[in-house]
């Protein structure tokens, strides 16, 4: 968009979506950029029921850096300080706010929790000023956890069917696909793992960066979760 066409977006019935991912090893067969593809897809999947529901949507560029812990120990993640996320974000939303936006949402896809923290820690404080509405739905709890796919569920969920699925769907050109179908399953549930204390990939049980069934994803199962995260977002959005 040009800056006209912002400039002339209804303040009062336009929301801001930034999408936010990680920079971050997915196995050997998905690109460092899987996050972000992933969040912008829940963000453009949630236009058209925003659109039904009267909202505007602006859709920003993405965050495309964030803290990524665990997957440090692989050549090109770039994580950064969980604290540099949360100032990062603040600054977006006082910016957004200071030219008349009402609303700014979330559409997260990187799933780490010193990343989730960053997030939370820039909501609370966002609230507190109360310069805009901030809308975050946070997929790794409920509600809307239990709208996903069984994989995803188990916690096995990182570089597998979920996310490899939608990768398929969004980017099919960006998949090594020959690797990806030879890959054995990983059923290390990366959500036991981060609490039972394991803090990189490698402790828990990722020796190659992915967690689930890489060889088990489709593009259909990705276009019908990006389906379900736009609908997750475009819900938040118009109840909160
Ligand atoms: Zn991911």
């Amino acid at each position: 968009m040009t800056w006209r066409e912002v400039e002339s977006l209804d303040r009062e019935k336009t929301v801001a979506i930034l999408p936010v991912g990680a920079v971050e090893a997915h196995g050997p067969h998905l690109p460092l950029l899987t996050d972000v593809i992933i969040a912008n897809a829940m963000a453009e999947a949630s236009v058209e029921r925003l659109a039904t529901a009267g909202r505007e949507v602006l859709i920003l560029p993405p965050v495309a850096y964030s803290s990524a812990r665990y997957a440090a120990g692989f050549p090109g993640t770039v994580s950064i300080r969980p604290e540099t996320a949360t100032a990062v974000l603040v600054d977006i939303a006082r910016a957004l706010a200071s030219q008349g936006f009402r609303m700014l949402a979330l559409a997260n896809a990187h799933l780490e929790p010193s990343h989730i923290g960053s997030i939370t820690k820039a909501v609370a404080l966002l609230r507190e000023e109360g310069a805009l509405a901030i809308v975050f739905p946070d997929v790794t709890r409920k509600p809307w956890a239990l709208r996903l796919t069984e994989e995803f569920k188990s916690g096995a969920c990182h570089a597998g069917q979920y996310e490899g699925s939608i990768v398929l769907a969004e980017k099919p050109d960006w998949v090594r696909e020959k690797i990806r179908k030879a890959l054995e399953p990983n059923p290390a549930s990366l959500s036991t793992a981060i609490r039972e204390g394991k803090t990189t990939f490698e402790e828990a049980g990722g020796p190659d960066a992915y967690f689930g069934d890489p060889a088990g994803a489709s593009a259909e199962e990705g276009r019908r979760t990006i389906e379900t995260l736009g609908t997750i977002l475009a819900e938040a959005i118009v109840t909160g």
